[in-house]
């Protein structure tokens, strides 16, 4: 067998788990399409991880890569196109080439929701974005809006209030999912406008966007607000496409496991945001990891 185990996705739950694999001395290999780290990458401050008061969402990946390959895992850059279970032996094929293992742990994670507004795509570089920290520089002292009510669009309205002129954040029911204490940091701010009840009906552009048209839902009017960005943070959907016809996934699109990450298929263990799970969490995904690595190994010695 080329590997003992394959790891698909080098988030914090993939690498955690690479971790867990490696010190009960399992041979690794980490594939990963995008780039190591996950979405996590992408948080400036991450207040909630035990210990680690304050760390960036790319110091933090650093430092779990580099303790994943400083135990030897084995991480490369490729897509998984598809996932074969042979019994005991599973076959995973990338755009590159084609690996053999004996266990399999899914860890892909989730990706950006899109709103699903006319012209969304098209915009997106050119006043539309899914990354707040990535992009928010492009938007020094201009005004844009931030949509959603969850922890990442509360985040990013505050990181934006301090380079953005004015920062609008819509949301489509009038209390915020996210938490409140960011909520009352946020409402301190004063070129915050929280725009209740609210949904984007309609970008407004000409090579650029110029300004977002939104519906209030209770009273059906609409309100034009002239931005030049617009931050999209309306939630994540797992990435399990190339696993729907492998292993059982729910209505919407996660791998169905419990806590101790056993997917139906002897072998495929799944870890992180892409499983179904009541938290969503740094920290329950590295918990994921854990758990499926140690299963994993289980699975292996018999
Ligand atoms: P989320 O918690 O799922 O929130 C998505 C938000 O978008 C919700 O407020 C939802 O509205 C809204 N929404 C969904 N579809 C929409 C649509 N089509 N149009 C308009 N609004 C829409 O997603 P998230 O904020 O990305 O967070 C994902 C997970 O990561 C959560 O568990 C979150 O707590 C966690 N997270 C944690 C931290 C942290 O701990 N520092 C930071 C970021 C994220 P409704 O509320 O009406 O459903």
């Amino acid at each position: 067998m080329a590997y003992d185990i394959i790891i698909v996705g080098a988030g914090p739950a993939g690498l955690t788990a690479a971790i867990y694999a490696r010190r009960a001395s399992k041979t690794v290999l980490v594939l990963e399409a995008k780039a190591w780290g996950g979405q996590i990458i992408n948080t400036p401050d991450i207040e909630n991880y035990p210990v680690a008061a304050h760390i960036s969402g790319f110091d933090f990946a650093d430092k779990l890569y580099n303790q994943a390959v400083g135990l030897g895992a084995e991480v490369r850059l490729e897509k998984v196109t598809g996932v074969a279970d042979l019994g005991e032996k599973k076959q995973i094929t990338t755009t590159r080439d084609t690996y053999e293992c004996g266990a399999v742990i899914l860890a892909t994670g989730s990706e950006n929701r899109k709103l699903g507004v006319d012209g969304e795509d098209k915009l997106v570089g050119r006043g539309v974005s899914y990354c707040a920290t990535c992009d928010g520089n492009f938007f020094r002292k201009k005004d844009v809006a931030v949509v959603g009510g969850g922890n990442t669009a509360l985040e990013d309205a505050l990181y934006l209030a301090d380079l953005a002129n004015k920062v609008y954040l819509i949301h489509r029911r009038d209390s915020f999912r996210g938490e409140d204490s960011t909520v009352q940091r946020l409402s301190a701010r004063e070129n915050v406008e929280f725009v209740y009840n609210s949904t984007v009906n309609r970008l407004i552009a000409d090579k650029r966007l110029t300004a977002v048209e939104v519906r209030n839902k209770l009273d059906g009017s609409l309100r034009e607000i002239p931005v030049s960005g617009l931050f999209v943070a309306v939630g994540r959907v797992p990435e399990n496409e190339s696993f729907r016809t492998l292993v059982q996934v729910d209505e919407a699109g996660y791998v169905v496991a419990g806590e101790d990450c056993h997917t139906a298929v002897p072998g495929i263990f799944t870890a992180g945001d892409n499983r179904t799970k009541m938290v969503r969490q740094l920290v329950t995904a590295a918990a994921d990891g854990a758990v499926a690595a140690t299963e994993a190994v289980k699975y292996l010695n018999g």
